[in-house]
C-alpha cells in the first residue's frame, strides 16, 4: 500500500507542489458553438490556467477565426492565449505573416506544429517548396520574429510517421534546440507509455518540460475515432469500460469522469505537475479534474 504521505494528491493545499494548468480550444465555426465557446473560457478562465489555447484547423483553415478567437481571449478574459500555427502548404512569407499578425495583436504565445497533408496523417508529408520543412524548422523561423513562448507537440506512444524511437525522440530534440519551450504530448490513455516517453526524453537530454495533453472521454465514440486518426491507441481495459454504454449517457458521463480522474490522480501522484486538458470546448468535466488536482476558481 502507498503511505499518503507519498502522494501529491492527498496532500493539504498548502503542502502541494505548484501545478500549472493549460485549456486547449478549437475555434466555432457557428454561433451555438460560439456561444459554448464563451462559455467555457468564462468557466475555465477562473482557474487561472498559463494558457488558453486555440487550434490551427487543416491546412491553416481557421487562420482567422483563430486569431479572432486568441484576441478576444486576451482582452475579454485577461488570460494568456495561445495561437496553434501549422506550416503544412504554406510558404515561409505566408508563415511569417500569421506569426506578426499574433504578436501585433498582443499574443505572445505560439504552439508550434508542421500539421498534417489534406489526405490525412496516414499519408505521406511533403513541405510546401518555398515552405517550412517541419516543426523545429518553423520553430526556428518563429524565433526569428520575436519573443514568443513556444510549444511543441510530443507523442508518448511514437508519432505515426517516424521510423523508430530514436528517431522520434530526436525530432522532440530538434523541436526544443531549435528554440521551444515545452512539449505538450498527444492524448494518450495509457500513462506508463508517457511515463516511459518522459524517460526516454530525459535520457536523450531533453531537460524541457513535457506536459501531458489530457484528453477527456465525452464521447468514446468520437475519441475513439480522433484516437485512430492520431495514431493513439485506446487499451483494451478502457475500452471494456465503455462497452455497451453508447445508449446509456448517463452512466457513460460518470465512466468518463472516473477514468480520467483516475488518469490524472496516477500522474500527480508520479510527480507530474503540469497538464494540458483538451477541453473540445466544454468545461464540465475540466473544472471536476483541475478541482481534484487541488485548483480551484
Ligand atoms: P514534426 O515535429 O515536424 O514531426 C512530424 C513527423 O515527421 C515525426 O514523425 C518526425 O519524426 C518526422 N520528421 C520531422 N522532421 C524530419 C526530417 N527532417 N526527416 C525525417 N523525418 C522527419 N494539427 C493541426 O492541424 N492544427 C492544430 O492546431 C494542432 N494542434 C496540435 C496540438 C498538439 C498538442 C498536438 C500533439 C498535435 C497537434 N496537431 C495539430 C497535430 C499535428 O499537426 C500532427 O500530429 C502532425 O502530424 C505532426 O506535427 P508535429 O508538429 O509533431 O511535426
Amino acid at each position: 500500500m502507498i503511505d499518503d504521505n507519498l502522494r501529491a494528491s492527498r496532500l493539504t493545499a498548502d503542502q502541494r507542489p505548484d501545478l500549472q494548468l493549460s485549456f486547449e480550444f478549437f475555434p466555432p465555426k457557428t454561433d451555438a458553438m460560439e456561444e459554448r465557446f464563451w462559455d467555457s473560457i468564462n468557466r475555465l478562465a477562473p482557474l487561472s490556467p498559463r494558457f488558453v489555447s486555440v487550434t490551427y484547423g487543416a491546412g491553416g483553415s481557421t487562420r482567422e477565426r483563430t486569431l479572432r478567437m486568441v484576441r478576444r481571449i486576451t482582452t475579454d478574459t485577461g488570460v494568456p492565449a495561445a495561437a496553434h500555427l501549422t506550416c503544412v502548404g504554406a510558404t515561409r512569407d505566408e508563415v511569417d505573416e500569421v506569426v506578426r499578425g499574433y504578436r501585433d495583436a498582443g499574443v505572445n504565445r505560439i504552439v508550434a506544429l508542421r500539421g498534417d497533408p489534406p489526405e490525412g496523417v496516414g499519408q505521406p508529408f511533403t513541405p510546401h517548396p518555398d515552405g517550412y520543412q517541419n516543426a523545429a524548422d518553423l520553430v526556428a523561423g518563429i524565433r526569428r520574429i520575436g519573443d514568443f513562448d513556444i510549444s511543441v507537440a510530443a507523442y508518448p506512444e511514437k508519432h505515426p510517421q517516424s521510423a523508430d524511437w530514436d528517431a522520434d525522440i530526436d525530432n522532440l530534440k530538434r523541436k526544443i534546440d531549435a528554440g521551444a519551450d515545452r512539449a505538450i504530448t498527444q492524448m494518450f490513455f495509457s500513462n506508463a507509455d508517457f511515463l516511459r516517453y518522459l524517460e526516454r526524453a530525459r535520457k536523450a537530454g531533453i531537460t524541457a518540460p513535457i506536459v501531458p495533453g489530457i484528453q477527456p472521454i465525452h464521447s468514446f465514440r468520437q475519441i475513439s475515432g480522433f484516437a485512430a486518426r492520431c495514431g493513439a491507441s485506446i487499451p483494451h481495459w478502457l475500452a471494456e469500460r465503455f462497452d455497451g454504454l453508447d445508449e446509456d449517457p448517463e452512466t457513460h458521463a460518470l465512466m468518463a469522469s472516473a477514468v480520467a480522474a483516475e488518469q490524472v490522480t496516477e500522474l500527480l501522484d508520479e510527480g507530474i505537475t503540469e497538464f494540458h486538458f483538451y477541453t473540445l470546448n466544454r468545461s464540465n468535466l475540466v473544472l471536476a479534474l483541475a478541482r481534484l488536482l487541488g485548483r480551484r476558481p
